[in-house]
């Protein structure tokens, strides 16, 4: 019996490592790529840790490269669904009752072996299956992954060692209990470090999860199912659901055990799940915890006072990083006449020099979008300002699918601050630019805070402090990060919890004690030393 009180204390953030040519870590990973671009990877699903194979197949292939096939999966139907369910109940009975400090080392295991053993593997599927350079699979698949591993467990201890005080002649504790049932983690294809974490996170907490995972990016999850494993996770704790999201969203809703949903992608999404719980609830043991974090349409607001080089060299990272599909990335941007001209310069300097291409490559800056559905969603914006009156293409605008989905970094020049694309979320490398008159600055903040649904990041420039403060004020609702001087992209565990509100999620800060506190259901226990028995108060006596 374990009786000792570990303290888990503030980790340090996982150090990027920079991949020089001949470096240990460089060799590994070209070394890595290699292997895993001759497979064809089989996945099955996996229910208690039995694979399953059901014969009903899907293929992964690599965005920059669509003839590629590096993986085929297995898909689940109805009574897979339901097996995992009651495998996940199964699980729940010991995992529920494990001491917490036993799962925290599972976790942290999990945070060494990915940053030794599985840090090439991760990366090299992350490359391959999402398209990612060396830097955005480092920063993702192994710095966030390993930092969202540790900071959660340094976040638990606090959560548990937050107790009531005592009274007079009685004990009181608060006992953190996991919810009453599974939860479904339903997660996007943009990052394996949020794949992770949305198992991870209630998990550590006690809870049991279905897994449903992006079919975009199952080559690095199911990676991830395995470094799970190793660390001594427990069979049926995860329960990995390749598959359709609309199918495994409706049975897994519809089981009275269905106790949360951790979910990240599109606002529709959520929105569905949502109402389908809703339409459920009677069914439910307790109340489910509904936590996702959505789409976005983020912003930069340049002010007449801004430095011209910062703004170009943060809308040009912001906007086209990981081609412009991270939640965070810069879509819209309103920038005083007076500086456009010279912002634009720098960033068609910018683009000159980038390289797009293969991941294998590490000359381009530039992959490919990750399917031909977002191919087309960003194709059809383009084409749509091509055509529009009041918009332009001033950078890029060109699109190639023969061999994968590249779409060059493009900026569309409007003079309509509400033009299709202020507005929607596209999700590629597009920037969608409104130059406004220097005086009317004010005003133009108000379009700002108005235009968009969502409330994910935005980020404000500006050398007059002042006018940086009230912008800052005035765009208090736009968004849940929020940046003076920087991109609104690059957000780091422990640094920068993240997440948005109004259209763009419950805002429940993944990396943070705000999100681990929806997987617990606390009972509060008083002892009492020594029992009343005279029913008197002291005044009637
Ligand atoms: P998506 O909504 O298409 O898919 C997300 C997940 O939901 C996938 O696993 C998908 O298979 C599943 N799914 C799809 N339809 C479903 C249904 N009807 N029922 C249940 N599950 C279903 O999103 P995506 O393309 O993977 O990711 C891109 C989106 O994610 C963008 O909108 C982006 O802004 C958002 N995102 C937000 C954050 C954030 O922190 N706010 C982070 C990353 C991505």
């Amino acid at each position: 019996m374990n009786n000792s009180i570990i303290n888990f204390p503030l980790p340090a953030n996982e150090p990027v490592k920079a991949y020089m040519p001949g470096s240990p870590e460089r060799v590994a990973l070209e070394k890595e790529l290699e292997r895993q671009s001759k497979l064809v990877v089989e996945i099955p699903i996996i229910i208690g840790g039995k694979e399953i194979r059901t014969g009903d197949m899907g293929e992964v292939t690599c965005p920059h490269d669509h003839q590629h096939v590096i993986a085929r999966y297995h898909k689940v139907g109805k009574k897979e669904v339901e097996m995992a369910i009651d495998a996940a109940m199964k699980a729940w009975k010991e995992w529920s009752c494990t001491p917490w400090t036993t799962r925290a080392a599972i976790v942290m295991k999990m945070a060494e072996l990915l940053a030794t053993k599985y840090r090439p593997i991760m990366n090299a599927a992350t490359m391959l299956g999402q398209s990612k350079n060396f830097f955005q699979a480092e920063i993702d698949s192994a710095c966030e992954t390993i930092d969202f591993f540790r900071y959660n467990v340094h976040y638990a201890s606090k959560i548990y060692a937050m107790q009531p005080k005592d009274g007079v002649a009685q004990l009181n504790h608060t006992e953190y209990r996991p919810l009453e049932g599974f939860i479904l983690a339903v997660t996007p294809f943009n990052f394996t470090s949020i794949a992770s974490n949305l198992c991870m996170t209630p998990v550590l907490m006690g809870n049991v999860a279905l897994w449903k995972p992006s079919t975009t990016a199952l080559l690095s999850n199911y990676y991830l199912m395995q470094l799970y494993k190793e660390a001594g996770l427990p069979d049926g704790v995860v329960n990995f659901l390749p598959g359709s999201g609309a199918l495994i969203g409706e049975v897994a809703t519809e089981s009275k055990y269905f106790s949360g949903i951790h979910f990240t992608g599109s606002t529709a999404t959520f929105k569905s799940l949502w109402k389908q719980a809703s339409m459920n609830v009677d069914k439910y043991i307790s109340y489910p915890r509904l936590v996702g974090e959505t789409g976005g349409k983020d912003f930069i607001f340049v002010h007449p006072s801004a430095d011209p080089k910062a703004v170009a060299t943060a809308a040009f990272c912001g906007a086209y990083e990981f081609q412009g599909q991270k939640c965070s990335a810069a879509s819209r941007m309103y920038i005083p006449k007076s500086l456009w001209a010279g912002v634009l310069e720098d960033m068609k300097a910018m683009a000159a020099e980038v390289k797009m291409g293969d991941v294998m490559d590490p000359s381009n800056f530039i992959n490919a979008v990750i399917d031909k559905a977002s191919f087309d969603k960003a194709k059809s914006y383009i084409d749509f300002a091509k055509e529009a009156e009041d918009a332009k293409i001033v950078m890029g605008g060109n699109c190639d699918c023969s061999k994968g989905w590249f779409v060059e970094p493009t900026i569309i020049e409007t003079s309509n601050p509400h033009f299709k694309s202020m507005e929607e979320e596209i999700f590629a490398p597009v920037l969608t630019v409104y130059p406004y008159d220097d005086e009317k600055w004010e005003e133009v903040v108000k379009e700002c805070d108005e235009t968009s649904p969502y409330g994910l990041t935005g980020a404000v420039f500006g050398r007059c402090r002042m006018a940086v403060e009230k912008i800052t004020d005035a765009l208090r609702y736009t968004a849940g990060n929020f940046y003076i001087n920087d991109k609104p992209t690059g957000a780091v565990v422990g640094m920068q919890p993240f997440g948005g509100a109004r259209a763009s999620g419950t805002n429940d800060k993944a990396g943070g004690e705000f999100n681990l506190i929806r997987w617990i259901i606390p009972r509060v226990i008083k002892e009492t030393l020594v029992s009343p028995t005279d029913y008197r108060y002291t005044y009637m006596k």
